[in-house]
């Protein structure tokens, strides 16, 4: 029998949903007799426990992995997964209605069917899921237990009432969306990210209270499938870690896509939101409300304490090798690290394998970690802000190349944007760098290699890349940097060159 809470988050049950619990958390599934001792005990089956449970029983390892909810986490049940399926909905709604005007295509008018896309949505997710399966698990010899996993000494876990035993474990509980107090609002009367992908019909008028990545994400999204977007920030500025000329040209597309961007102090009743600008109390009215304040790492309820792991409101403390304040016990993804992206949850785990296992020194502060917000355009970063390099104290030179200048965004009506790079004074070697474009997500890999790697821009000045496309301006980017690199007695000795050999 599914927890009806639990089968709350999987709304509606239909066939695609019922695939998908099938899958994450199979409703017979029986718990196996646990062994004597494993080598490594996993809590949690989101990115960072399936990639740490798989690592470590595909070198041969005998190992445990808990969930107690369902298996892949915020990633594929309600987070990148479906927020990407939205997303893509979106952009073909919002194509489609300015093909006509944009490339003279045929006229579309009137609304699209949520319904529809929502479907497409849970379809989909549904068909990618048994990559993380708990069948798929246990096939690959980790004992799969469903259930709540709690410490009950240093080096014992228990779930549905079985003691594991371990040589190491690795916490990797993640984060829940925060629930801010909000007179008047208690946490039903609102969606998170954990249940706003249960909607099957559109809300006219959408508030979301949050203009971080997810809510800059969600807002344009819903503006684009039709809703009237209100998006309440306390900050001035959407995106607010990212350079404000870059979170701008994000925040002006959002608006021109009918997103309300309002800076505010909240207070909803009854879906009425009251909010403070500019001294002027007023107030607007919303069908639903989406909360996307930040999350919260999950670390209560799981015996931490008989462990001895020391955590704060952060998350689970662990040290540069990931290894908590039990030394058998480390952590890895959402509950202990400050970027909380699936591919970092993936990179730690890696990490805390080597660690845990192979008395490896892997620290996760040599990782290059870059992240993009998929709003249109799409803003993505990689390395250091130039404020972060001053502070570690390199002196910095900064390039900025517009789209604008690039063909394929221009022939592509994508030339909103920019790419920016910071690089070390002297050197080619690029400290960090920040794309906004349609596809900067994809356009940052290259860059992130480049960072990862130390391919330095008189490397990538000398690479051929395919003409036209966008990542064209990557090699902008360096040939600029190149010709600054001729310097004024440079220039003479050239004059006196080419005046020689006339
Ligand atoms: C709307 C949204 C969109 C996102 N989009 C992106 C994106 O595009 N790209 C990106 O990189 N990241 C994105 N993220 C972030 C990404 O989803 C997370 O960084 C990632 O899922 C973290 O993985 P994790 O394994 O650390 O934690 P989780 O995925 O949260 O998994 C933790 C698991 O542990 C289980 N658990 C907790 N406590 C216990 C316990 N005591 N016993 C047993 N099980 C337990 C939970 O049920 C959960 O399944 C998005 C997040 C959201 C919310």
């Amino acid at each position: 029998m599914v927890d009806p809470e639990l089968l709350s988050l999987l709304e509606p049950i239909d066939e695609y949903n019922q695939e998908l619990l099938a899958q994450v958390h199979p409703p017979e599934w029986v718990n196996p007799v646990p062994a004597d001792r494993y080598h490594l005990v996993v809590v949690g089956g989101g990115t960072a426990g399936l990639v740490s449970a798989a690592g470590a029983a595909g070198l041969g390892a005998r190992v445990a992995l808990i969930e107690r909810r369902l298996f892949g986490g915020d990633c594929l049940n309600y987070g990148c997964v479906p927020s990407k399926a939205i997303i893509r909905a979106a952009r073909a709604w919002h194509e489609a209605r300015h093909a006509s005007e944009r490339f003279g295509g045929p006229s579309v008018v009137g609304d699209g069917d949520f319904g529809v896309a929502m479907k497409r949505m849970r379809r989909l997710r549904a068909q990618i899921s048994h990559h993380d399966s708990a069948e798929r698990f246990a096939s690959l010899n980790v004992d799969v237990f469903l259930g709540q996993g709690r410490f009950v000494a240093g080096d014992a876990i228990e779930v549905d009432g079985k003691r594991l035993s371990f040589r190491r474990a690795i916490i990797a509980t993640g984060a829940r969306p925060v629930a801010p107090p909000i007179p008047g609002c208690d946490e039903g009367c609102y969606l998170t990210n954990e249940t706003v992908f249960t909607l099957t019909r559109l809300p006219p008028r959408f508030g979301v209270i949050g203009g971080g990545p997810i809510g800059s994400e969600l807002s344009q999204a819903f503006a684009r499938l039709g809703s009237r977007v209100t998006v309440f920030d306390m900050a001035s500025h959407l995106l607010a870690r990212e350079d404000a000329d870059a979170a701008e040209i994000v925040q002006q597309a959002l608006v021109r896509d009918g997103v309300q961007v309002t800076s505010v102090e909240i207070t909803p009743e009854s879906k009425i939101v009251h909010f403070e600008k500019d001294g002027q109390r007023l107030q607007t009215p919303v069908d639903e409300l989406l909360v996307a304040v930040g999350r919260a790492p999950n670390v209560e309820d799981m015996g931490l304490e008989a462990a001895g792991v020391r955590y704060d409101r952060s998350g689970v403390r662990v040290d540069e090798r990931l290894r908590t304040s039990n030394k058998r016990v480390y952590a890895v993804g959402d509950v202990a690290s400050k970027y909380k992206f699936t591919h970092t949850a993936d990179a730690l785990a890696r990490i805390a394998i080597q660690n845990s296992l192979f008395f490896g020194r892997l620290k996760a502060s040599d990782l290059v970690v870059p992240w993009c917000t998929y709003t249109s355009p799409e803003i993505a970063h990689v390395g250091l802000y130039k404020h972060d390099a001053e502070d570690q104290g390199f002196e910095t030179e900064t390039l900025t190349i517009p789209l604008s200048e690039v063909d394929r965004a221009v022939l592509d009506g994508a030339d909103e944007g920019f790419l920016r790079l910071h690089v070390q004074k002297g050197k080619d070697r690029i400290l960090g760098a920040t794309v906004v474009a349609e596809h900067a997500g994809d356009l940052l890999a290259g860059l992130s290699l480049a960072v990862t790697a130390k391919v330095g821009l008189s490397k990538i000045a000398s690479t051929i890349l395919p003409y036209p496309t966008q990542a064209e301006v990557i090699k902008k980017a360096a040939d600029t940097w190149r010709r600054g690199k001729l310097t004024p007695s440079v220039r003479r000795i050239f004059a006196i060159f080419f005046k020689l050999f006339r």
